[in-house]
């Protein structure tokens, strides 16, 4: 549980200056920092001093509870419209033959092979394309529902469905009732990037922008739904860039409270336009979590995809405001993989999920989609060591 004497310690430091005095203070009174106080951190916080504020958050809001979940992708294509800087995934059109487009069957076939495996959540998520449209997606949501009831279809960024909407004249309100009609039940929180156009302009330019981003969760919140939200870091953008999105986020998140999840990408250079920007190290990523638990009072929770980051710094997040790592994947997402990720084949069973968690001390709980616990594997004893199983994929040229 949350220790205030950790908090103590840092007051009493007659080291520390008095405005992280104020910072911390603010932080065991439970009372919201300002944007001035968030760039602050960034500028002028140790990673110890950030590390204790951002354990004691986590802490009081989960105790040791670390939520992971069983789930799959489906990725429809790697080729897309837009040309985003930062994008080691997307392949233009003009580069049709080395991409994949996958037909409703075959997305419909993905689904299938899992029809006797416990995942509780499909993921859908890939690049834009013209045959992808209001109709295509509204039946592949159907199908799925149709085929497996239970499983949870987490589908589409804002990328996605301004670009659909747009297409069949349709206004956000509009289309995201007719997704929910068609069986949508929750929103990745992918798109975002950085809201400021400032940056947004340099490295996302012609997709949709920071403000329309956020309007289609707005809709997506009115109608009773959940929705995560996303925030690249770690190429051009500034500190204050990092602090004005997550502003934008709060106070979208104070007016509807849709939000469930907040998740840090880290931006990675391999084979894209931003190859000559440096990565962050492990000690900023740690900073960045950590930032965004003591900013996003309003926030539930805090992801770091494993697969992305690699195992051991998602271990190490655990104690950086972090509560829950993201699922077993079974290897059916390439966009961490194409960016340089060190898991090019990201899939962990639950046993090796489990363990994971165990050993850094914390307790590790499977959810659904929404949070409800599936199973509490605190002192689950495991059986027989069950081993991830990897599916081929259909690539079609
Ligand atoms: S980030 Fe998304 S929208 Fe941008 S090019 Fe890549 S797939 Fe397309």
């Amino acid at each position: 549980m949350q220790n205030p004497d950790s908090l103590q310690v840092l007051l009493n430091d007659p080291n520390l200056s008095a405005d992280l005095k104020d910072i911390a203070q603010k932080v065991l009174n439970l009372q919201r920092i300002s944007f001035d106080e968030g760039v602050l951190l960034y500028e002028k916080a140790e990673l110890g001093y950030l590390g204790t504020l951002a354990n004691y958050i986590r802490n009081a809001k989960h105790g040791d509870k670390t939520y992971f979940n069983r789930n799959f992708h489906i990725e429809p294509t790697n080729l897309c419209v837009y040309d985003c800087k930062f994008c080691s995934y997307s392949r233009l059109i003009k580069q049709r033959g080395e991409g994949w487009e996958y037909t409703m069957e075959e997305m419909l076939d993905i689904v299938k092979k899992y029809d006797n495996e416990p995942v509780t959540e499909v993921h859908i998520v890939g690049g834009v394309l013209p045959q992808y449209d209001v109709p295509f997606y509204a039946e592949l949501f159907t199908r799925i529902k149709q085929h497996r009831p239970d499983l949870h279809v987490k589908a589409l960024t804002p990328v996605e469905y301004h670009y659909i909407f747009k297409k069949a004249k349709i206004d956000y309100a509009t289309g995201m009732q007719l997704m929910k009609d068609a069986g949508l039940e929750s929103m990745p929180g992918g798109g975002a990037e950085i809201f400021h156009p400032e940056v947004r302009d340099l490295i996302a330019k012609d997709k949709c922008t920071g403000d329309q981003w956020l309007q289609i969760h707005e809709e997506w919140h009115k109608l009773g739904m959940r929705s995560n939200a996303t925030m690249l870091y770690g190429h051009i953008e500034k500190y204050w860039h990092r602090v004005d999105h997550m502003e934008r986020l709060r106070q979208l998140q104070d007016r509807t409270g849709g939000f469930q999840t907040f998740i840090p990408l880290k931006f990675r250079n391999q084979d894209n336009q931003m190859s000559d920007v440096p990565e962050s190290t492990v000690l900023e990523d740690l900073r960045n979590y950590a930032i965004a638990r003591i900013y996003l009072d309003n926030f539930d929770h805090i992801k770091a995809y494993w697969a992305m980051i690699s195992r051991n710094t998602a271990q190490l997040s655990l104690n950086f405001g972090v509560d829950d790592i993201d699922g077993t994947l079974d290897d059916t997402t390439k966009i961490y993989s194409m960016a340089g990720a060190e898991e090019q084949h990201p899939a962990m069973s639950t046993k090796e999920l489990v363990e994971l968690i165990k050993q850094v001390g914390r307790h590790p709980i499977e959810r659904d989609t929404l949070y409800n616990v599936v199973t509490d594997f605190k002192d689950h004893v495991f059986a027989e060591e069950s081993k991830p199983k990897f599916y081929k994929l259909p690539v079609v040229n």
